[in-house]
């Protein structure tokens, strides 16, 4: 399919795959590590980046191929690449652009995974990072940048604060001091928000949660926005020749697309995070339904987050969807179609009535897991962001009678019952 000009929908079922005469109509499962080649002068072009053509599936396939296409398409970008988890996307993006030396600034409210990866993993390579407040001004946010400075990271809604990402603010600072916006766009999806068209240069998820949407099995990717200049001089491995293939200069080579080829042709061979073909044959399957299931999510968390805002058992209700929320006016601006499915309430009763609350639904499940198409509920603060100091917990918004609500796309009915009756427990 020429993707043109077509809608999310459209894109949603059916970019990355155009069927041939009398093929198979669904994009097929190429469940095979390595490729046939007629001519050996072929492979050696293959080998040399000449030609993309598969060589071994370490580093691209065409199943993978497919859900590449359909992400690239859907954010508005010129390429992607799949990874074997989220962490994975994210891990591979800042070795791709970052070396020991190097220091970046992060929105202090992420995931707590990434969080974690950025202050203990990634300092032991020499990777600086200094978290900033999102809600700070601009010019507080520029004042974290430094001479050796690679890049800006945020969550367009953070997990599981749920502030939306002021992006006019960030990329305004990324443009003035020339550094690419890395923006986490896993829980808003492209049928919500696509940060390219708001400025940013990579975009990066966690097929894990909405793009699968049925828990079935982890992956990542990341997507080139193909909108900055990687040959400005902060990227030297982007701009000068690498010797691993025989000298080439991927910004003269790609262009735009220096960063993408570089993450694939370079980082991904060489640490081996790969998707599965099978993961990302079922992640597509998943991605058929997303701007369906994406709708009830945000229908029923919207339902959800009212009926708890009237519960007297309920201390607070976060839902950047709700006009009383401090995000309001970001999500109309940014999320015009909904504030996706994650609610987060605190309870009055402390950790013990939130413990409670867990142990008495039934219709909804305790599980780690967010964004698929049952409803899930969890105690972040003993769990998810347990690793946390109490000042990051407190900086990341996570109270000890929080809960975080994963809105399924069950009967809204059924999903409000439930909850009734575990508040009737405590
Ligand atoms: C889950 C998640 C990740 C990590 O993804 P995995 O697939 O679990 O490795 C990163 N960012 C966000 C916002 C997430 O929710």
């Amino acid at each position: 399919m020429n993707n043109d000009n077509k809608k999310v929908e459209t894109l949603c079922v059916q970019a990355g795959y155009t069927p041939e005469d009398k093929s198979s109509r669904i994009a097929p499962l190429v469940q095979s590590t390595t490729y046939y080649y007629d001519h050996a002068a072929d492979l050696a072009d293959a080998f040399a980046l000449k030609t993309a053509t598969p060589i071994y599936t370490r580093l691209g396939n065409p199943t993978l191929g497919v859900l590449e296409e359909k992400f690239a398409a859907l954010e508005g970008g010129i390429a992607a690449l799949t990874t074997s988890s989220g962490q994975a996307a994210i891990l591979i993006t800042l070795m791709t652009l970052l070396k020991s030396g190097d220091h970046f600034v992060a929105m202090n409210n992420l995931y707590g995974g990434t969080y974690t990866l950025f202050t203990s993993e990634i300092q032991r390579f020499g990777i600086d990072v200094t978290f900033v407040d999102p809600n700070a001004s601009a010019d507080e946010i520029g004042a974290a940048i430094r001479e050796n400075t690679r890049l800006i990271y945020g969550e367009t809604i953070g997990n599981p604060g749920l502030d939306v990402l002021d992006f006019d603010k960030i990329t305004g600072v990324a443009k003035d001091f020339d550094l690419p916006f890395v923006v986490d766009n896993t829980f808003a999806t492209p049928v919500l928000c696509r940060p390219i068209e708001h400025g940013a240069n990579i975009v990066i998820h966690s097929t894990t949660k909405y793009a699968d949407g049925h828990a079935t099995c982890v992956g990542g990717v990341i997507v080139d926005g193909g909108n900055y200049n990687w040959a400005n001089g902060k990227f030297p491995e982007l701009s000068t020749p690498d010797e691993s293939y025989h000298g080439l200069v991927y910004s003269e080579t790609f262009g735009h697309a220096a960063f993408i080829l570089k993450a694939r042709a370079g980082v991904l061979r060489d640490i081996g995070a790969t998707m599965s073909p099978f993961n990302a044959w079922l992640t597509n399957l998943g991605m058929e339904t997303l701007h369906l299931r994406i709708k009830a999510h945000c229908e029923n968390a919207m339902a959800v987050a009212d009926f708890l805002n009237r519960h007297d058992k309920i201390a607070w209700v976060n839902y950047p969807g709700l006009k009383d929320n401090p995000n309001y006016e970001r999500t109309c601006k940014y999320l015009p179609d909904g504030a996706s499915g994650i609610v987060t309430f605190g309870v009055h009763g402390g950790e013990e009535a939130a413990k409670k609350l867990i142990d008495s639904v039934r219709l909804a499940t305790l599980v780690t897991h967010v964004c698929d198409v049952r409803s899930h509920l969890l105690h972040p603060a003993s769990t998810t962001h347990s690793q946390l100091s109490d000042e990051a917990k407190r900086a990341s918004g996570i109270a000890p009678e929080m809960i975080r609500f994963s809105v399924g796309i069950e009967h809204v009915d059924d999903i409000i019952a439930d909850l009734k009756q575990a508040l009737n427990h405590i």
